[in-house]
């Protein structure tokens, strides 16, 4: 068989939920047998996600293979349950760099290097090598932005090509927003047929539609975007706000979704089995009971919305996590830099605390004191990257009595670097080679036996993805032990700190790479299992 690509357009406004749907599309058509692999293409010049400030951009999600990218891939993992590459993830950015590259070596012969057809081939290089590697049936892509819009139109038209060039194997998926305005009190369809009108006028004609709305979408409704947008009325998927995303593959599978796009595909419709998924939102809908959860960090300062795109990943791995102990996940955002002004006695109301990664020195002694109180009060503590090396200063400052302890990161000229740049890190600042030079991606951790961190993933050995540019200080590593500091995990040679915990007390543990990287929704992760079994008195 042929591969097969389906693009996922947006129209009509941003932040439509069009990874999700991405992410749940993929989820039925695994469900159906087929090998599916997901692509996110975004618009920005920037090379990788990496070098986006956080409040701009949210998480920066990281993959095996350390590429820094978007957070809906993190939504594709999730979903998919497969572990994603740096083939997943393509920017404007690294296809002009890599035409720019070829033009100057000579390869175009020649040639006049335009836009189109050049750099289009070399979007749909890019797509198909992501078929090709995950050696997939299906190649799902979703364009980063909305239809119309300038910077993603190249993406659009290399889609455009790919299915002038292969039609029985392309299809293209529309995404739109169905307002439902106060005064009126009724669901508009106009949005969509002008956003379809977009991709018509550029060449492209959706073969689906799905109306994002606050409610489900009527007969009457269906009728007319099938009417307007050329679309059998069987085509037209609704997908209506819900409590749980990980609801959204139940509901489009209950339209068909899965059998539409495999019929129009040429490809059988397969078994579906999405009972694993209709057990979980039944859990999600039904627990009760609940746990709280107290989350300190810095990125509060532009409102919910940036904060739940930020630690997304962490956010999720909670629940994950919690649902599987039947407890309902309560998180508490606090702000570290409140802390400082306040103390941390407020913490004393959580069930558990969770410091996520983090960089620079604003609202870190807010996180100091709230890892102390973690640390004195007994509360189960999970500290992820920064959140270890914050624990560990903590820990040299108030137990070993290391006077202003700190990480170089934030204090250059400390007495008592517990937290120091690593050697090949410091080249590279000075170089300033900034993008993905970080310690990325997966790196192996040999666990010791007997503690805490072994026994909650019972393996001796682990693989977990980085993201940091400062290690442990292993010229105090002596000193910490023996006041108590247990180190949990290494580098298979033992030389870099990975996992620290602490002895008497019911869960503290932190870790310099970043867990909720590889949670899943049907498979909590183990550092996270355990402390939300220690948050909830269990052990
Ligand atoms: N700022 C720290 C470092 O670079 C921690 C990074 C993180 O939390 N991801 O090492």
């Amino acid at each position: 068989m042929n591969t097969k690509y389906i693009f996922i357009s947006g129209g009509v406004i941003s932040g439509l939920g069009k990874g999700i749907t991405t992410a749940s599309l993929s989820a039925i058509l695994q469900s159906k047998g087929y090998k599916i692999t997901a692509v996110k293409v975004d618009m920005y010049l920037n090379i990788d996600a990496g070098t986006i400030r956080p409040q701009e951009h949210g998480e920066v999600f990281v993959t095996d293979d350390g590429i820094e990218t978007d957070q809906d891939l993190g939504n594709y993992e999730r979903f998919l349950d497969i572990s994603l590459t740096r083939n997943n993830y393509i920017t404007t950015g690294q296809v002009y760099n890599e035409v720019l590259r070829r033009e100057r070596e000579f390869e175009y012969n020649g040639e006049d290097v335009e836009a189109i057809p050049h750099v289009t081939d070399e979007i749909i290089r890019r797509i198909k090598r992501a078929g090709e590697m995950a050696k997939a049936d299906i190649v799902i892509i979703e364009f980063g932005g909305t239809v119309g819009e300038y910077q993603n139109s190249l993406f659009f038209e290399a889609s455009r090509i790919l299915k002038m060039r292969n039609p029985a194997d392309v299809l293209q998926v529309h995404v739109g927003y169905m307002p439902i305005p106060g005064n009126l009190g009724e669901m508009k369809t106009k949005p969509v047929q002008q956003s379809v009108r977009v991709l018509n006028s550029m060449g492209i004609q959706p073969d689906l539609v799905v109306g994002r709305s606050e409610r489900s979408m009527d007969r009457v409704r269906k009728e007319r975007i099938a009417l307007f947008c050329n679309v059998s009325e069987q085509d037209v998927i609704s997908n209506p706000d819900v409590s749980s995303i990980y609801e959204i593959p139940l509901i489009l599978s209950d339209q068909n979704m899965g059998e539409r796009i495999l019929e129009k595909l040429g490809l059988k419709p397969g078994k579906k089995d999405l009972s694993p998924w209709r057990d979980l939102v039944k859990t999600i809908k039904t627990v009760e009971q609940e746990v709280k959860i107290g989350v300190v960090g810095k990125y509060f300062a532009t409102g919910d919305f940036q904060l739940e795109d930020v630690y997304i990943s962490v956010i999720e791995a909670l629940k994950h996590a919690s649902w599987t102990q039947n407890l309902n996940p309560r998180l508490f955002w606090v702000d570290s830099e409140k802390v400082e002004e306040e103390g941390a006695e407020k913490l004393a109301e959580m069930d558990g605390i969770v410091v996520p990664g983090g960089f620079g020195s604003r609202g870190i002694e807010g996180i100091i004191e709230a890892i102390k109180f973690a640390r004195e009060a007994k509360k189960p503590y999970l500290g992820l990257c920064y959140g270890m090396q914050l624990a560990t200063i903590e820990f040299a400052r108030n137990v070993c009595e290391l006077k202003n302890a700190n990480t170089t990161e934030v204090d250059s000229e400390t007495k008592y670097p517990v937290i120091h740049i690593m050697p090949e890190q410091e080249k590279l600042l000075i170089g300033k080679e900034y993008g993905g030079t970080m310690r990325l991606g997966a790196f192996p951790a040999k666990l010791v036996k007997g503690t805490v961190a072994q026994s909650a993933y019972r393996k001796d050995q682990v693989e977990e993805r980085h993201r940091h540019r400062y290690e442990f200080n292993n010229l105090f590593r002596q000193e910490l032990e023996k006041n108590g500091l247990v180190i949990s995990g290494t580098s298979p040679n033992g030389h870099l700190v990975e996992i620290i915990e602490l002895k008497d007390h019911p869960f503290f543990i932190g870790t310099q790479f970043h867990p909720e990287f590889k949670s899943r929704p049907l498979k909590p992760h183990p550092l996270f299992l355990s402390f939300i079994r220690a948050c909830s008195g269990k052990s």
